[in-house]
């Protein structure tokens, strides 16, 4: 008997016409910046409290020796640099850190892991436990661990887990100038596992790895036609770091502020539900520059000193901000 093809599911929304997509979204990228804010506050109001932002914390529970070769990337064996090297933290430490990101008002504690794929032993036990304390702790707990295997998705999500993040950093034109040691399918794929698990998918990227403005509307459309769209978008611009492949490009080429605003509001626009999140590179900008990307659309931001091996502004930094716009800090996670 001839059995019929199994039939290959996608991460994506199968029905989307990418170039229409592209087009529709090039339109809106593209409008006099006037109108381009007015339709993203638009929406971000008709979705979202548009005085609130959450903050969320980062914690890199294992870093550097990655085998991976992410071009920005501190933590990768490939480069040279002076990022910290170690293993997976024991549990106790970790937790320490969730109850003081609690205290400083984090509402969302992130776990980040330099693996290439999350391992299938202890220290992925050990991450389902960290995962269980965080939510009972009253945070939304998130993970990224690399690479995940479809049985590693469903323990997380018995584990409690809120959300994992798996940026697909640029748009899939771009991506093999920045990354060699993995397609932007494989990204897909555990994408693909993260959502039937039923977790949210927390997936953004990195503006300012060189990339065109063609670059940032096919990184827009790569998110927008997931299907479900993330929940979380995270929006970084790139911290150059010595020792990088991509610190000269940083250093020399910095994306630029209205770029990063046009991304914010056309990302708001396409996805309507999503937290966007102004992740890494606000240290290198104003309190006039975010607040502009709040106004765009962004109504999340990372707090604590250190985001993954980057420096980031002081929480105390973060809370003067929020007051002197007279925006408040959300206080319930989504548990
Ligand atoms: S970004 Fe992540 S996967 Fe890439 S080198 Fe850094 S730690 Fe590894």
């Amino acid at each position: 008997m001839v059995q019929a093809p199994i039939e290959k599911k996608s991460a994506n929304n199968s029905s989307v016409n990418t170039d229409e997509l592209k087009q529709k979204i090039e339109e809106i990228y593209n409008l006099p910046f006037p109108e381009l804010i007015f339709q993203a506050q638009t929406i971000h109001r008709e979705f979202h409290n548009s005085s609130e932002v959450q903050f969320c914390t980062l914690s890199n529970i294992k870093s550097g020796a990655c085998p991976e070769d992410c071009g920005y990337c501190s933590q990768s064996a490939h480069h040279k640099t002076e990022s910290e090297v170690y293993g997976l933290m024991n549990i106790e430490e970790v937790l320490k850190e969730a109850k003081e990101a609690k205290d400083n008002g984090a509402t969302r504690f992130c776990m980040g892991a330099a693996w290439r794929s999350a391992p299938d032993n202890y220290q992925f036990e050990n991450v389902l436990e960290m995962v269980r304390s965080v939510k009972e702790m009253g945070m939304e707990p998130c993970v990224t661990l690399g690479m995940l295997k479809k049985d590693q998705a469903e323990k997380l999500k018995e584990a409690g887990l809120h959300s994992y993040n798996h940026n697909i950093d640029t748009s899939p034109e771009h991506y093999e100038n920045v990354i060699s040691t993995r397609t932007f399918d494989d990204r897909l794929e555990t994408i693909q596992y993260v959502q039937e698990a039923g977790i949210n998918v927390c997936c953004g990227g990195i503006l300012g790895l060189g990339e065109t403005k063609a670059d940032r509307i096919s990184f827009i459309a790569s998110l927008a036609k997931l299907d479900p769209q993330p929940g979380s978008v995270p929006i970084n611009v790139l911290a150059p770091i010595p020792g990088t492949p991509l610190y000269e490009q940083g250093v020399t080429n910095p994306v630029d502020n209205f770029e990063v605003i046009r991304t914010i509001a056309t990302s708001r626009i396409m996805m309507p539900k999503a937290q966007v999140r102004l992740s890494a590179g606000r240290l290198e900008m104003s309190d006039e520059m975010q607040s502009l990307c709040f106004i765009a659309g962004a109504n999340s931001i990372f707090s604590g000193d250190k985001l993954l091996t980057t420096d980031n502004p002081e929480s105390s930094k973060d809370f003067q901000l929020i007051e002197k716009l007279g925006m408040t800090r959300r206080v319930k996670a989504e548990i």
